[in-house]
C-alpha cells in the first residue's frame, strides 16, 4: 500500500523521532516521492535515513519551538510523533494542533488508555500494543489456535514462496 498517492504529493510531512518507526516511515514517504523534514534529538538517529532519503533532517528537541520553527511547521499538512515518549508526544501533538494549525496529526501513544482521550482533541493516535493485539487475534482467527500460519507475516506481505 502506497502511504503519498498523487493527490498528496505536494503535501509537507514532518516526522519527529527518527527511532525505527519514525525513520521507516520517512524512507517510506521519501521513496515516494513525498515532502519529508525528521526531527530527532540525536543526530546519530539519522543514520537509520536510507542514503536514498531525499527529505531534510534537523537536530533537535521536538518540544522545542524554534526547532519547530525552523522545520516550517506552519507549512505542514501532516505531522507524525514518534518519539519513545508518550508525554512528549502528546505536547508536541497539542503545539502542532492549537497553536500551528497542522491539518492532519498523528501520535504514537504507548499507554492505551489516553487513546481515547487525545481522538477529542482532534489527535489521531495509534498505539502499538492496541495494533499488536489486533494483529495476533487475525493471526489466531485465521489459522485456529492450534495451527501455525503457512506463511509468515513477511512472505504475505512480499507475496512470495
Ligand atoms: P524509537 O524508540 O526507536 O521509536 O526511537 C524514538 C526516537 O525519538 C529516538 O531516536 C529519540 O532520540 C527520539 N526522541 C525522543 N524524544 C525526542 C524529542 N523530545 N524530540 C525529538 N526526538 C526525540
Amino acid at each position: 500500500m502506497k502511504l503519498v498517492s498523487s493527490k498528496n504529493l505536494s503535501e509537507y510531512f514532518i516526522i519527529v523521532g527518527c527511532g525505527r518507526l519514525g525513520a521507516n516511515l520517512a524512507n517510506t514517504l521519501s521513496e515516494e516521492g513525498g515532502n519529508v523534514l525528521i526531527i530527532d534529538k540525536n543526530k546519530e538517529a539519522f543514520r537509520k535515513l536510507s542514503p536514498s532519503f531525499g527529505g531534510l533532517s534537523v537536530a533537535g528537541d521536538g518540544t522545542d519551538f524554534d526547532v519547530l520553527q525552523e522545520a516550517q511547521i506552519d507549512k505542514a499538512n501532516v505531522l507524525v510523533v514518534v518519539t519513545n515518549n508518550d508525554n512528549v508526544n502528546v505536547m508536541i501533538a497539542q503545539i502542532a494542533r492549537e497553536i500551528f494549525k497542522v491539518n492532519r496529526v498523528i501520535a504514537r501513544l504507548y499507554d492505551p488508555e489516553r487513546e481515547c482521550v487525545y481522538r477529542e482533541f482532534g489527535i489521531d493516535t495509534i498505539c502499538p500494543a492496541i495494533l499488536s493485539a489486533k494483529e495476533i487475534d487475525k493471526m489466531l482467527l485465521r489459522t485456529g489456535s492450534t495451527e501455525k500460519l503457512d506463511k509468515t507475516a513477511c512472505e504475505l506481505k512480499e507475496g512470495t514462496k
